[in-house]
């Protein structure tokens, strides 16, 4: 606390310039402390966050409940390995897997590594179950995918900036547009040995791309006919966000591997976790996979406080109900816009389209423009602005957010 006190945007900015490596362009905000949808910077200025930490914090900053179970299991035990058993994780389980409707769970600790956890766990199915040749096994993915940021992940992404100069890269993966149910058929046909199926059930740092519906539900029976796994990335979709607890719940279907991270905390710790059925999770035996922190006994105690939370508060309901205002009413200003094009989303995961060329800085000074409003967006690929605030907020919120977003919008036509 008191290094805080003392420091100022310009210091602490300064700071990490110095000494930290350049893998990220923030806005130029400090920010020092969170309540429920609001931040604060070094300064004292309040801000409504409208990223929520790419949708980390879903149950907004600081939640007493959440910060409660991870002070007092920080106090009680912190850390055992899983060469040990601990009594929070068996307890997590059970909750988590009741919660989600799968009989089991392999705890991790980011999104990454739950990604790289069901890639894996999908390969030695493909092998023990399917009966694929050893190192034959594909899994299909989609263009502009985001899984993350390890070797493997950044294989089969097509952003040039992720990937260039980071090869050589992991084999074994099928790229198919997104969206796109004939590419996924024609694969399924005319390639063999194929294992799985990964995919976001909405393109979150693509741009918030939310594919026809029908594509989620009519993907997942061609798994189905074809012996594939259908493996559902929703670290950024789930839990709530979308306005159910899951994104692939609005196509009624459940996924054969489920990957969450992010909310699963609320973000106030790195919790991930791959879930699926026992004929799929039981090819896993020990010392064929772990983490040293994965399934920690904070991990347990804090994810289950958060997923508490989103029943208690309803707040997949209230993403569902806010969204469609934030759409209605941004669509409304769009009609005679020129500097925006679209709105796009589902529950509280919504982006704007600005109209410019997508190399333009024109969506990096729209966000600074709302950020001096006392309003935190970021742009994710070129001129689209996501819109993804905790789900906590009260209609009366978003309607002044989405003044300042529409008055800020207007400074910008021209
Ligand atoms: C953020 C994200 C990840 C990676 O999560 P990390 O915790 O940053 O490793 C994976 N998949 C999706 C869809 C994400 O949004």
């Amino acid at each position: 606390m008191p290094v805080l006190q003392q420091t100022n945007t310009e210091k602490a900015i300064a700071l990490e310039d110095k000494y930290g490596a350049h893998n990220y362009h923030p806005l130029p905000v400090v920010l020092s402390r969170g309540e429920g949808v609001y931040v604060w910077d070094a300064e004292g200025k309040r801000y409504y966050d409208f990223l929520s930490a790419y949708s980390a914090v879903n149950q907004g900053h600081c939640h007493p409940k959440i910060v409660g179970a991870l002070t007092t299991q920080a106090q009680t035990l912190t850390l055992t390995s899983r060469a040990f058993y601990n009594d929070q994780l068996g307890r997590y389980e059970e909750y988590v897997t009741r919660y989600f409707g799968f009989d089991k769970i392999l705890p991790m600790n980011t999104g990454a590594e739950a990604v790289e956890t069901a890639i894996k766990l999908c390969r030695k199915w493909a092998y023990e179950k399917k009966g694929l040749a050893e190192h034959e096994a594909k899994i299909i993915v989609c263009e502009g995918n985001f899984h993350g940021r390890t070797t493997t992940i950044i294989s089969f992404s097509n952003d040039e900036n992720a990937r260039k100069n980071f090869g050589p890269y992991t084999a074994g993966f099928i790229s198919i547009p997104y969206d796109d149910i004939a590419a996924l058929e024609s694969v399924l046909a005319t390639e063999t040995n194929i294992a799985g199926f990964l995919v976001e059930p909405i393109q979150g740092e693509a741009g918030v791309y939310v594919p026809s519906e029908g594509f989620l539900a009519r993907a997942k029976t061609l798994c189905e006919q074809n012996n594939v796994l259908f493996i559902a990335d929703e670290v950024q979709t789930g839990v709530a966000r979308t306005g159910k607890l899951l994104a692939v719940q609005h196509e009624g279907i459940q996924p054969d591997i489920l990957i969450l991270g992010k909310a699963l905390s609320g973000g106030v710790y790195p919790v991930s976790a791959v879930l699926a059925n026992d004929d799929i999770m039981n090819v896993i035996k020990p010392g064929q996979h772990g983490s040293t922190f994965g399934g920690n006994p904070i991990a347990a105690a804090v994810a289950i406080a958060a997923l508490e939370v989103v029943n208690e508060e309803k707040l997949a309901e209230n993403a569902e109900k806010l969204g469609t205002i934030f759409r209605e009413k941004i669509n409304a200003y769009i009609a005679g816009s020129k500097i925006a094009t679209l709105v796009r989303g589902k529950g509280l995961l919504n982006a704007i389209v600005i109209n410019d060329t997508e190399d333009s800085s024109t969506a990096w000074d729209i966000c600074v423009a709302m950020m001096h409003k006392g309003l935190l967006a970021k742009p994710t690929h070129g001129n689209i602005i996501r819109f993804a605030p905790p789900l906590v907020m009260t209609e009366e919120q978003l309607l002044s957010c989405v003044d300042i977003i529409i008055e800020t919008l207007k400074q910008f036509e021209q």
